[in-house]
């Protein structure tokens, strides 16, 4: 088994500001950034949405634009054919069916076009305060490196997740661990040696053993010219 409570202690000292970086003021921008940041950095979701959302106020008026000019405002943030799509699709059901207002629950955020369990969390954590655990490609990648799950699909690693952490600590340890992918758990090149969470990674530690060549001095020797102590060698592990 895992020591949870240890993780969760170590990523909250880690990432003591971790939270969502996307700029919003209301549910429906939220709603509106998320959408756009399918394949593309918060960065210039950012960037796009200043104008953006000074122009679109309401779900009435994503319903109503002329979609070849609302691709053009939402242009840098690529995929522009489809996010218009999904955004114009979306204003009209809120509109229609949901009074222009962005619903409150899961069960109702995913009936939404392009809104799947992953927006419809994001949504939940950072504009309504309802803790969601929000599976995104760090969120996966991370999951499955620490063993916290063995699953590759998004919903059975979001169950998984569940069961193991506090609810009221669900939306930050979302952000968190996007954060740790941001940083440090990289998916390509993952900086193990720096890892404030090695000792509790299995898949960290046999990275560092097989690059010393299994030799556990020479991983121990590789963490303290990284700065950090070597962790004690945990047994079995993995759940
Ligand atoms: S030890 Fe490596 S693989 Fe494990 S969480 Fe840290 S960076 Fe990721």
């Amino acid at each position: 088994m895992k020591d949870m409570a240890a993780i969760l202690d170590i990523l909250e000292k880690t990432y003591p500001d971790a939270k969502c970086s996307l700029d919003f003021t209301n549910p429906l921008e939220l709603l509106v950034a998320t959408v756009l940041s399918a394949q593309c950095t918060d960065e210039r979701v950012n960037q796009v949405t200043k104008s953006l959302f000074n122009k679109y106020r309401s779900a009435r008026n994503y319903a109503s634009a002329p979609l070849h000019e609302l691709e053009e405002d939402i242009r840098p943030t690529g995929f522009f054919r489809n996010k218009a799509k999904s955004l114009k699709s979306c204003g009209t059901s809120l509109v229609e069916r949901f009074r222009g207002q962005v619903p409150r629950t899961l069960d109702e955020l995913v009936t939404l076009p392009g809104i799947g369990r992953k927006t419809a969390n994001v949504i939940l954590g950072a504009a309504f305060d309802t803790p969601g655990i929000v599976v995104d490609t760090h969120v996966s990648r991370i999951a499955q490196r620490l063993g916290l799950t063995r699953h590759q699909d998004p919903v059975k690693i979001e169950f998984d997740l569940m069961e193991l952490v506090p609810r009221p600590r669900w939306t930050r340890f979302s952000h968190e661990l996007i954060w740790h992918g941001r940083q440090i758990c990289i998916a390509r090149n993952p900086r193990c040696p720096q890892c404030p969470l090695l000792e509790h990674c299995d898949y960290g530690q046999q990275a560092l053993d097989t690059k010393a060549g299994g030799d556990p001095v020479a991983r121990r020797a590789e963490s303290a010219a990284n700065g950090r102590p070597a962790g004690p060698r945990r047994k079995g592990g993995s759940r």
